[in-house]
Protein backbone atom coordinates (compact mmCIF):
# COMPACT_ATOMS: atom_id res chain seq x y z
CA UNK A 1 0.00 0.00 0.00
CA UNK A 2 1.65 3.46 -1.07
CA UNK A 3 2.75 5.75 1.30
CA UNK A 4 1.41 9.43 1.92
CA UNK A 5 3.25 11.64 0.54
CA UNK A 6 4.53 14.00 3.05
CA UNK A 7 3.49 17.44 1.65
CA UNK A 8 1.26 18.24 -1.22
CA UNK A 9 1.93 21.13 -4.18
CA UNK A 10 0.08 23.00 -6.29
CA UNK A 11 1.31 21.34 -8.96
CA UNK A 12 1.34 17.86 -7.41
CA UNK A 13 -2.70 19.04 -6.42
CA UNK A 14 -3.47 19.45 -10.38
CA UNK A 15 -1.88 16.48 -12.04
CA UNK A 16 -3.95 14.75 -9.46
CA UNK A 17 -7.14 16.34 -10.44
CA UNK A 18 -5.99 15.83 -14.31
CA UNK A 19 -5.60 11.72 -13.94
CA UNK A 20 -4.72 9.82 -10.24
CA UNK A 21 -3.11 7.00 -12.21
CA UNK A 22 -0.48 9.38 -13.78
CA UNK A 23 0.03 10.62 -10.46
CA UNK A 24 0.89 7.39 -9.17
CA UNK A 25 3.72 6.77 -11.53
CA UNK A 26 4.80 9.97 -11.09
CA UNK A 27 4.92 10.44 -7.24
CA UNK A 28 4.34 6.96 -6.14
CA UNK A 29 6.65 4.75 -8.20
CA UNK A 30 8.42 7.67 -8.94
CA UNK A 31 8.82 7.32 -12.43
CA UNK A 32 11.12 9.84 -14.73
CA UNK A 33 8.87 12.33 -16.32
CA UNK A 34 11.33 14.08 -18.06
CA UNK A 35 10.62 17.95 -18.87
CA UNK A 36 10.13 18.92 -22.81
CA UNK A 37 11.17 21.89 -24.20
CA UNK A 38 8.39 24.00 -22.94
CA UNK A 39 9.19 23.40 -19.48
CA UNK A 40 12.84 23.55 -20.19
CA UNK A 41 12.37 27.16 -21.72
CA UNK A 42 10.31 28.35 -18.82
CA UNK A 43 13.09 26.49 -16.56
CA UNK A 44 15.45 28.72 -18.35
CA UNK A 45 13.93 32.05 -18.11
CA UNK A 46 12.66 31.38 -14.76
CA UNK A 47 16.48 31.23 -13.73
CA UNK A 48 17.70 34.45 -15.85
CA UNK A 49 14.90 36.26 -14.53
CA UNK A 50 15.47 35.57 -10.70
CA UNK A 51 18.91 36.59 -11.68
CA UNK A 52 17.87 40.03 -12.69
CA UNK A 53 15.26 40.54 -9.93
CA UNK A 54 18.30 39.88 -7.39
CA UNK A 55 19.99 42.84 -9.11
CA UNK A 56 19.51 46.27 -7.41
CA UNK A 57 16.49 48.12 -8.96
CA UNK A 58 18.15 50.42 -10.98
CA UNK A 59 20.12 47.38 -12.46
CA UNK A 60 17.41 45.50 -14.29
CA UNK A 61 17.68 46.78 -17.47
CA UNK A 62 17.48 44.47 -20.89
CA UNK A 63 21.38 44.46 -21.22
CA UNK A 64 21.49 43.39 -17.91
CA UNK A 65 19.30 40.48 -18.95
CA UNK A 66 20.93 39.73 -21.76
CA UNK A 67 23.84 39.24 -20.45
CA UNK A 68 22.50 37.35 -17.63
CA UNK A 69 21.51 34.88 -19.95
CA UNK A 70 24.49 34.22 -21.36
CA UNK A 71 26.47 33.65 -18.17
CA UNK A 72 23.05 31.19 -17.28
CA UNK A 73 23.72 29.17 -20.49
CA UNK A 74 26.63 26.63 -20.36
CA UNK A 75 25.11 25.38 -17.13
CA UNK A 76 21.69 24.61 -19.10
CA UNK A 77 23.64 23.37 -22.14
CA UNK A 78 25.38 20.04 -20.14
CA UNK A 79 21.91 20.07 -18.39
CA UNK A 80 21.05 16.22 -18.74
CA UNK A 81 17.49 17.26 -19.43
CA UNK A 82 18.88 19.39 -22.04
CA UNK A 83 21.21 17.06 -23.40
CA UNK A 84 18.47 14.29 -23.72
CA UNK A 85 16.40 16.13 -26.40
CA UNK A 86 19.12 15.86 -28.67
CA UNK A 87 18.79 19.60 -30.84
CA UNK A 88 20.88 20.04 -33.10
CA UNK A 89 22.54 23.45 -33.75
CA UNK A 90 19.09 25.20 -35.31
CA UNK A 91 16.83 23.36 -32.87
CA UNK A 92 19.14 24.86 -29.98
CA UNK A 93 18.99 28.36 -32.03
CA UNK A 94 15.26 28.22 -31.64
CA UNK A 95 15.02 27.11 -27.83
CA UNK A 96 17.60 30.27 -27.03
CA UNK A 97 15.39 32.84 -29.41
CA UNK A 98 12.03 31.33 -27.43
CA UNK A 99 13.40 31.66 -24.20
CA UNK A 100 14.90 35.13 -24.72
CA UNK A 101 11.58 36.18 -26.92
CA UNK A 102 10.31 34.90 -22.81
CA UNK A 103 12.61 36.82 -20.86
CA UNK A 104 12.66 40.06 -22.73
CA UNK A 105 8.54 39.57 -22.41
CA UNK A 106 8.86 40.78 -18.77
CA UNK A 107 9.09 44.73 -20.06
CA UNK A 108 6.02 44.46 -21.33
CA UNK A 109 4.42 43.93 -18.46
CA UNK A 110 6.17 45.80 -15.70
CA UNK A 111 9.27 47.83 -15.48
CA UNK A 112 11.29 45.65 -13.01
CA UNK A 113 13.27 48.71 -12.26
CA UNK A 114 9.95 49.70 -10.31
CA UNK A 115 9.44 46.52 -8.41
CA UNK A 116 10.30 46.39 -5.01
CA UNK A 117 11.69 42.65 -4.81
CA UNK A 118 10.94 40.95 -1.52
CA UNK A 119 12.45 37.74 -2.20
CA UNK A 120 12.51 35.45 -5.56
CA UNK A 121 12.40 31.64 -5.70
CA UNK A 122 10.85 31.45 -1.84
CA UNK A 123 10.64 28.26 -0.73
CA UNK A 124 7.81 27.70 1.25
CA UNK A 125 6.23 24.55 3.68
CA UNK A 126 2.97 25.23 5.07
CA UNK A 127 -0.70 24.01 6.05
CA UNK A 128 -3.12 25.26 4.14
CA UNK A 129 -6.47 23.80 4.70
CA UNK A 130 -5.28 21.51 7.18
CA UNK A 131 -2.55 20.43 4.69
CA UNK A 132 1.00 19.62 4.28
CA UNK A 133 1.96 22.13 1.96
CA UNK A 134 5.38 23.00 0.04
CA UNK A 135 5.98 24.97 -2.77
CA UNK A 136 8.19 27.38 -4.70
CA UNK A 137 7.14 30.85 -5.29
CA UNK A 138 8.85 32.45 -8.14
CA UNK A 139 8.72 35.88 -6.64
CA UNK A 140 7.29 38.09 -3.69
CA UNK A 141 7.08 41.49 -3.88
CA UNK A 142 6.13 44.71 -1.27
CA UNK A 143 4.15 47.43 -3.70
CA UNK A 144 3.52 50.08 -0.74
CA UNK A 145 1.69 48.57 1.93
CA UNK A 146 0.72 45.54 -0.09
CA UNK A 147 2.17 42.31 -0.30
CA UNK A 148 1.91 40.49 -3.87
CA UNK A 149 2.57 36.54 -5.04
CA UNK A 150 4.51 37.08 -8.70
CA UNK A 151 4.63 34.00 -10.85
CA UNK A 152 6.45 33.45 -14.23
CA UNK A 153 4.69 31.87 -16.71
CA UNK A 154 5.98 31.21 -20.53
CA UNK A 155 3.25 29.18 -22.14
CA UNK A 156 -0.09 30.62 -23.41
CA UNK A 157 -2.42 32.27 -21.47
CA UNK A 158 -5.54 30.30 -20.33
CA UNK A 159 -8.49 31.38 -22.21
CA UNK A 160 -12.54 31.29 -21.26
CA UNK A 161 -13.38 29.06 -18.06
CA UNK A 162 -9.86 27.93 -17.62
CA UNK A 163 -8.88 31.64 -16.27
CA UNK A 164 -10.36 31.48 -12.88
CA UNK A 165 -9.03 28.29 -12.02
CA UNK A 166 -5.10 29.18 -13.33
CA UNK A 167 -4.83 31.39 -10.25
CA UNK A 168 -5.02 28.86 -7.59
CA UNK A 169 -1.76 28.09 -7.27
CA UNK A 170 -1.32 31.65 -6.80
CA UNK A 171 -3.99 31.98 -4.59
CA UNK A 172 -2.73 28.37 -2.74
CA UNK A 173 0.57 30.00 -2.72
CA UNK A 174 -0.93 33.65 -0.53
CA UNK A 175 -2.30 30.90 1.65
CA UNK A 176 0.81 29.81 2.58
CA UNK A 177 2.88 32.81 3.19
CA UNK A 178 0.25 34.00 5.52
CA UNK A 179 0.31 30.73 7.56
CA UNK A 180 4.22 30.59 7.26
CA UNK A 181 4.61 35.07 7.81
CA UNK A 182 1.83 35.88 9.76
CA UNK A 183 0.95 38.65 6.62
CA UNK A 184 -1.80 37.85 4.18
CA UNK A 185 -0.43 38.94 0.50
CA UNK A 186 -2.94 41.29 -1.23
CA UNK A 187 -2.58 40.29 -4.73
CA UNK A 188 -1.35 37.56 -6.95
CA UNK A 189 -0.68 37.04 -10.19
CA UNK A 190 0.38 35.18 -12.90
CA UNK A 191 2.91 36.80 -15.65
CA UNK A 192 2.62 35.47 -18.67
CA UNK A 193 5.56 37.07 -20.42
CA UNK A 194 5.07 39.00 -23.49
CA UNK A 195 1.14 38.62 -23.24
CA UNK A 196 -0.99 39.90 -20.51
CA UNK A 197 -0.80 39.75 -16.67
CA UNK A 198 -3.54 37.50 -15.08
CA UNK A 199 -4.40 38.84 -11.56
CA UNK A 200 -6.34 38.32 -8.59
CA UNK A 201 -6.86 40.25 -4.89
CA UNK A 202 -6.37 37.71 -2.13
CA UNK A 203 -10.08 37.51 -0.69
CA UNK A 204 -11.79 35.17 2.12
CA UNK A 205 -14.21 33.86 -0.26
CA UNK A 206 -11.82 32.83 -2.89
CA UNK A 207 -8.67 31.10 -0.26
CA UNK A 208 -11.22 29.37 1.05
CA UNK A 209 -12.64 27.71 -1.93
CA UNK A 210 -9.07 27.47 -3.54
CA UNK A 211 -8.25 25.80 -0.57
CA UNK A 212 -11.31 23.73 0.05
CA UNK A 213 -10.25 22.33 -3.49
CA UNK A 214 -7.01 21.41 -2.86
CA UNK A 215 -7.72 19.62 0.76
CA UNK A 216 -10.26 17.90 -0.84
CA UNK A 217 -7.67 16.43 -3.38
CA UNK A 218 -5.45 15.83 -0.76
CA UNK A 219 -7.93 13.44 0.90
CA UNK A 220 -8.56 11.76 -1.89
CA UNK A 221 -5.63 11.09 -2.01
CA UNK A 222 -5.07 9.88 0.98
CA UNK A 223 -8.04 7.28 0.41
CA UNK A 224 -6.51 6.21 -2.81
CA UNK A 225 -3.49 5.51 -0.51
CA UNK A 226 -4.98 3.61 1.72
CA UNK A 227 -6.80 1.28 -0.66
CA UNK A 228 -4.11 1.24 -3.64
CA UNK A 229 -7.04 2.12 -6.01
CA UNK A 230 -5.63 4.98 -8.53
CA UNK A 231 -8.73 5.18 -11.52
CA UNK A 232 -7.37 6.29 -14.77
CA UNK A 233 -9.02 9.18 -16.62
CA UNK A 234 -8.03 9.29 -20.38
CA UNK A 235 -8.80 11.96 -22.20
CA UNK A 236 -6.87 14.15 -24.75
CA UNK A 237 -3.90 14.80 -22.50
CA UNK A 238 -3.16 11.39 -22.41
CA UNK A 239 -1.12 12.34 -25.63
CA UNK A 240 1.32 14.41 -23.29
CA UNK A 241 1.42 11.22 -20.82
CA UNK A 242 4.97 10.09 -20.15
CA UNK A 243 3.65 6.77 -18.92
CA UNK A 244 0.75 5.94 -21.91
CA UNK A 245 3.05 2.80 -22.75
CA UNK A 246 2.50 1.43 -19.36
CA UNK A 247 -1.49 2.32 -19.29
CA UNK A 248 -4.28 0.24 -21.14
CA UNK A 249 -6.67 2.82 -21.18
CA UNK A 250 -4.35 6.26 -22.05
CA UNK A 251 -2.82 3.27 -25.05
CA UNK A 252 -6.45 3.28 -26.19
CA UNK A 253 -7.41 6.68 -25.51
CA UNK A 254 -4.49 7.86 -27.76
CA UNK A 255 -4.97 4.98 -30.24
CA UNK A 256 -8.82 6.02 -30.81
CA UNK A 257 -7.53 9.70 -31.01
CA UNK A 258 -4.88 8.75 -34.20
CA UNK A 259 -7.16 6.53 -36.31
CA UNK A 260 -10.19 10.10 -35.42
CA UNK A 261 -7.16 12.46 -36.55
CA UNK A 262 -7.85 13.62 -32.94
CA UNK A 263 -4.65 13.97 -31.71
CA UNK A 264 -1.79 16.29 -32.71
CA UNK A 265 1.51 15.19 -34.77
CA UNK A 266 3.84 16.39 -32.46
CA UNK A 267 2.16 14.43 -28.91
CA UNK A 268 4.84 12.37 -27.38
CA UNK A 269 2.72 9.54 -26.73
CA UNK A 270 2.37 8.45 -30.21
CA UNK A 271 5.80 8.21 -30.66
CA UNK A 272 5.65 6.76 -27.00
CA UNK A 273 3.72 4.01 -28.86
CA UNK A 274 4.89 3.59 -32.04
CA UNK A 275 1.31 5.44 -33.65
S1 LIG B 1 -2.10 7.58 -20.29
FE1 LIG B 1 -3.85 8.87 -19.73
S2 LIG B 1 -5.12 7.58 -18.41
FE2 LIG B 1 -3.09 6.62 -18.50
S3 LIG B 1 -1.93 7.44 -16.78
FE3 LIG B 1 -1.49 8.77 -18.50
S4 LIG B 1 -2.98 10.43 -18.36
FE4 LIG B 1 -3.74 8.75 -17.08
Amino acid sequence: MPDLPRSFSPSSASLWKQCPRRWRYRYVEKLPDPPGIPALIGTFAHRVLELLCDEPATGRTVDRARELAGQAWPKTAINPDFVALGLDDRQVHDFRWKAWTAIEGLWALEDPTGVEVRATECRVTATVGGVPFFGIVDRLDRDGDSLVITDYKSGKAPRGADRPKSLDQVLLYAAAVEDSIGERPDRARLLYLGAEILETAVSDDLLADTTSRFAEAWHEVGAACSNDRFNTRPGPLCGWCPYADLCDDGRAEVERRVSAGRMRDDAPARALLGL
